[in-house]
């Protein structure tokens, strides 16, 4: 038994961001982590010969939120704008889609947001043309990994307006990895364990034990930030249950995306056609970038929320071989090609991964009240945080884990 001021339970940006606040007022805190590494869904792989850091969980920061800016500001980190030409092709790039605006379905929605219902709900009574309809399905399946006929219009309408606080539109990448911002979040005086898996949580007021394999940690209060997959999977046994925040979670949803980077011999495509998205009316794969504006060899696909379907359960190798043929046949080539052309692929299956269990949260139709109430401090003992317990409409992304982190620890210091 160890005693301690605070546990925190994950080591992902919420976790380290709530203990930089926790720290910082002088309390004694102890991270639980049950990987051998701090990050959580924020994975960088950085190789001698990968031209820059391969992301295999975020990699955009999307738009200027002051939680990650702070942070690039603070430590001087590069980070450059994602520029470069956006192409849409049918079945390869011979073949443009052409251009019909999404814009007036987005602006029509916010019409239909009373009483909420699904994205699918709403398109069928969206007055615009079918073919914009279909490629904004596309996009919100593709962006917050999810189906349409769960999605939320309210927690759409609610994100946009998030992002335009933000300069949303616009994306940007840190050049040494995304991996940057949680070891710039980790205080130094916290003590961390790894490979401390919690199973067990037992509490009553003002105080907290977690059982994990490596001992019984003890505290007056504690942090959770699992991710929703994680609580939604039980894979936390709770005496007692705290039912407010397990009701709300599992109405919630958790999305999932096949991911994955090729590193090329060289940039075979960029005398034909240079990009830095391709976004294709492929199933298989229908979302391929670029690192532009570095021009690296390297390609990442992405296959969200419907179309994650059919990597469910395969092997990675099966997996990679599907998104090189995809890749051919979107870049006009023989497959025997791009492999005689890849060096290496990069991938992490986080809908297998205990620890994260799907990709990132979305809210589906009725649900957007349950993120407060992840959100509420449970006798003033237990608090939530992570990405799903997000209220303001930056639930799914690093600065939205952060503010989550940042505000259960406020949470608790204003006790
Ligand atoms: C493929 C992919 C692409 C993404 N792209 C972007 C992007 O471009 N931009 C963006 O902003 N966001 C992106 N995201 C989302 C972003 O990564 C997450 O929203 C954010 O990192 C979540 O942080 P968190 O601290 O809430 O959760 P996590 O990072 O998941 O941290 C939770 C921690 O809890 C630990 N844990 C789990 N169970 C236990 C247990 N029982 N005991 C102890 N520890 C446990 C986990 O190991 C983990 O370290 C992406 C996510 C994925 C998967």
């Amino acid at each position: 038994m160890t005693d301690m001021d605070v546990l925190i339970i994950g080591a992902g940006v919420a976790g380290l961001a709530a203990a930089r606040e926790l720290c910082a007022q002088g309390h004694n805190i102890t991270i639980l982590e049950a990987r051998d590494r701090v990050g959580g869904r924020v994975l960088s792989v950085h190789e001698s010969r990968l031209p820059v850091p391969a992301e295999l969980g975020a990699e955009f920061v999307h738009g200027r939120p002051p939680e990650i800016w702070d942070l690039i500001r603070e430590r001087a980190l590069a980070a450059c704008d994602v520029v470069g030409e956006h192409k849409a092709v049918r079945a390869d790039i011979s073949e443009p889609l052409e251009e019909v605006p999404i814009d007036p379905v987005f602006e029509s929605m916010r019409r239909f947001t009373e009483p909420d219902r699904t994205f699918e709900a709403f398109l069928r009574e969206c007055p615009c043309d079918e073919e914009a309809k279909t490629r904004a399905a596309r996009f919100v399946e593709g962006f917050n990994a999810a189906r349409k006929e769960r999605i939320s219009v309210q927690s759409l309408v609610q994100d946009d307006d998030a992002a335009a606080k933000i300069d949303g539109d616009r994306a940007f990448r840190i050049l040494n990895g995304y991996d940057s911002v949680p070891k710039m979040l980790l205080p130094p005086e916290a003590r961390m364990e790894l490979g401390a898996a919690v199973r067990e949580v037992r509490w009553r007021r003002g105080s907290v034990e977690a059982v994990t394999e490596r001992g019984v940690f003890r505290a007056e209060r504690a942090i959770i930030t699992v991710p929703l997959g994680v609580l939604q999977a039980g894979a936390i046994r709770w005496t007692p249950e705290p039912r407010s925040v397990l009701t709300a979670a599992c109405s919630l949803a958790m999305g999932d995306v096949f991911r994955i980077t090729f590193l090329f011999r060289e940039r075979f495509w960029e005398d034909d056609v240079d990009f830095s998205f391709l976004h294709s009316m492929n199933p298989n794969v229908p979302t391929w970038w670029s690192t532009l504006p570095v021009r690296a060899p390297m390609l990442t696909g992405w296959a969200a929320g419907p179309y994650f379907d059919r990597y469910l359960d395969r092997p990675a190798e099966e997996s990679a071989a599907r998104a090189q043929d995809v890749l051919a046949r979107l870049l006009r080539m023989d497959a025997a090609e791009v492999r005689r052309q890849t060096v290496a692929w990069y991938f992490h299956d986080w809908h297998a991964d205990p620890w994260s269990r799907g990709a990132y949260s979305y809210t589906p139709a009725g649900a957007l009240p349950a993120r407060a109430a992840m959100a509420a401090p449970v006798e003033d003992t237990l608090y939530f945080a992570g990405e799903a317990t997000e209220t303001e409409g930056h639930s799914g992304t690093v600065h939205g884990a952060i503010a989550s982190g940042r505000r259960a620890a406020r949470q608790m210091l204003r006790r």
